[in-house]
């Protein structure tokens, strides 16, 4: 007898922007698996289900929890914040697979999408990521930063809209400060950046600035910030880039 694994995301806070499809398969759970804050977003569903909260760093760890629990017949739903596949869970859990008993290869595992943080933020200003756009990572946690330096240069090179996840932490509050003087020597300092904060709950804070004037300061854990593309622009207080045009001159 086996079980299954279902990876969702809550969305980026609010319960409304959390999918039908992934309600309903916290509904079905006999255990939930995930990082205290996203569990705690969760309402109470049955009264047997049993909850496994753990740190935010042992993700590895998390998912082969919930692997073996989903190998024992439990119905397990592994929890993450915004979209599973976007730098969290559901990437832990294959790479858990990939490493880890190969029966757990013949599990019923499943992931359900979410409203990412990106998207959230965007809908807060305007439509930001109306043209190319790339997510950048800035946590070098598990890359190195010589890899996140070149992969911002190239993006800036391309005139991609750019959105930094993870853009600050205390453990490293320097990074972002790198990052848009690495940006400033390839694109225009009145190039629009966005500090959205709790996007897509009731706090939600939103700055715009300029790459000349940006500061990582206003950045935390819990901001987006979006670097525009060349044709990135203001109107009023929203900000758009248009669906045509940009690109290299
Ligand atoms: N899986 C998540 C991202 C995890 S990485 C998702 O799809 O959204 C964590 C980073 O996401 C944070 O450091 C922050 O940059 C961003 N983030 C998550 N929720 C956010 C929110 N409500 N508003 C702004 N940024 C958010």
């Amino acid at each position: 007898m086996s079980g299954s694994l279902v990876v969702v995301g809550t969305g980026p806070g609010k319960a409304e922007l959390m999918t039908p499809a992934t309600l309903a398969a916290l509904a079905k759970a006999t255990d939930l698996v995930g990082y205290g804050p996203y569990l705690a977003r969760i309402p109470a569903t049955r009264p047997d289900q049993r909850r496994h909260a753990s740190d935010n760093r042992v993700e590895l760890e998390r998912a082969r929890h919930a692997l073996s629990l989903a190998a024992a017949g439990r119905e397990v739903v592994v929890v993450s914040g915004g979209d599973p596949g976007v730098f969290a869970m559901a990437a832990a859990v294959f790479e858990a697979v990939e490493t880890g008993d190969p029966a757990w290869r013949t599990l019923d595992i499943r992931v359900e999408p979410g409203v990412t943080a990106m998207l959230a933020a965007a809908a807060e200003v305007g439509a930001p990521l109306g043209g190319d756009f790339c997510a950048i990572s800035l946590s070098d946690n598990l890359k190195a930063w010589a890899t996140i330096e070149r992969r911002l240069r190239a993006a800036a090179e391309a005139d991609f809209v750019i959105a930094l996840y993870n853009p600050a932490s205390k453990a490293r509050p320097h990074q972002l400060d790198h990052a848009f003087e690495l940006l400033r020597a390839i694109k225009a300092g009145d190039t629009p950046v966005l500090f959205v904060r709790a996007a897509g709950t009731s706090e939600a804070n939103m700055v715009t600035t300029t790459l000349a004037t940006a500061e990582a300061a206003r950045a935390d854990m819990r901001t987006l910030v979006i670097v525009g593309s060349s044709t990135t622009r203001r109107i009023g207080r929203w900000v758009y880039t248009p669906r045509s045009g940009g690109g290299l001159s």
